[in-house]
């Protein structure tokens, strides 16, 4: 039988049913839902800034017990954890095998298990490129309940950050998401997304991008097409470069660029200068002494 609490009157725990059509309508209900001792949230924090936290996100913080962190969670975003927070840094950078992916998910598990409200932060969203669907599914077995919080994902925050519109009418209908990730041998067939000609936002990319852009051009895509790399989106580190897809990696590389980036392909990347120079002429007619 379904439980048809809603998402926002408190964490459910892991149901095999479907949402059905009450479920969805419940949804709609808001409040900040109780954050109980022996309950794992799932969040994610956003691309850096503290601004870009979720309200449920900032609760977390404010009330966990335990915070269970990545990496690419920003020191001014658990700058906002409460003072009876402990800090448990549970990093995982570069794909480290997944032993290491279990014995996290273990360890959100036996925290629970003690009581602790336990808030498993992650950058961005937790379940893109993040693993929370796995971390999900692990506590879903053990039955530990627990609630998924979306966050801000990096991708699309870099390009809000870049003044690149993710979508435009007159310009794309989808946008792609994908990790560049996978070794010399990661036999992962791009050609049906570059032939799609949808614009593309990579994650994970910056070390095969050489790889990955030829593999894109040798697909269809026009070596021509913009491509701009844009590094540590909202945090004080920002960069962008704006390049083209046959010289982005390159460029990439002369230009010092490090993770955490992402690289967007696709004609919305030439919608920046438009933005741009509209936006200094604004600021430089406001700024003009009369
Ligand atoms: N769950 C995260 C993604 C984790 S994968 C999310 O939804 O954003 C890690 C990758 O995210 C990095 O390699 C990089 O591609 C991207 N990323 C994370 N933070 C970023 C930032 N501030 N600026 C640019 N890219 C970022």
């Amino acid at each position: 039988m379904a439980d048809l609490r809603s998402p926002h009157q408190g964490p459910l725990k892991w149901n095999a049913n479907v949402a059905n059509e009450r479920e969805a309508i419940g949804s709609i209900v808001p409040g900040i839902p109780p954050f109980a001792p022996g309950h794992v949230w799932l969040a994610g924090a956003g691309p850096g800034d503290p601004g870009l936290l979720t309200i449920y996100a900032l609760e977390g913080l404010r009330s966990a017990d335990v915070i269970v962190h990545d990496a690419l969670v920003g020191q001014r975003a658990l700058g906002l954890a409460g003072p009876q927070a402990r800090l448990e840094f549970a990093g995982k950078r570069g794909g480290k095998p997944s032993a290491v992916q279990a014995d996290i998910s273990n360890r959100l598990i036996e925290l629970a298990k003690a009581g602790c409200r336990v808030l498993r932060l992650k950058g961005g969203d937790p379940c893109v490129f993040g693993r929370g669907g796995e971390e999900a599914m692990a506590l879903a077995a053990a039955g530990v309940p627990f609630r998924i919080i979306p966050g801000v994902t990096a991708g699309l925050a870099a390009l809000a950050a870049a003044s690149i519109p993710a979508t435009m009418r007159e310009v794309n209908r989808a946008i792609i998401l994908a990790a560049g990730h996978g070794g010399e041998d990661d036999s992962f067939d791009w050609g049906p997304l570059a032939r799609s000609g949808e614009p593309m936002v990579l994650y994970m990319v910056l070390h095969n991008l050489e790889r990955i852009a030829a593999a894109l051009i040798k697909a269809g895509r026009k070596p021509e097409t913009p491509a701009a790399v844009i590094a540590a989106a909202t945090t004080g580190q920002e960069r962008v470069l704006v390049s083209t897809l046959d010289r982005v990696a390159r460029a990439a590389r002369e230009h010092a660029f490090e993770p955490p980036a992402v690289v967007v392909v696709g004609e919305i990347v030439a919608m920046r200068n438009r933005l741009i120079r509209d936006l200094l002429a604004d600021e430089a007619a406001i700024r003009k002494p009369r």
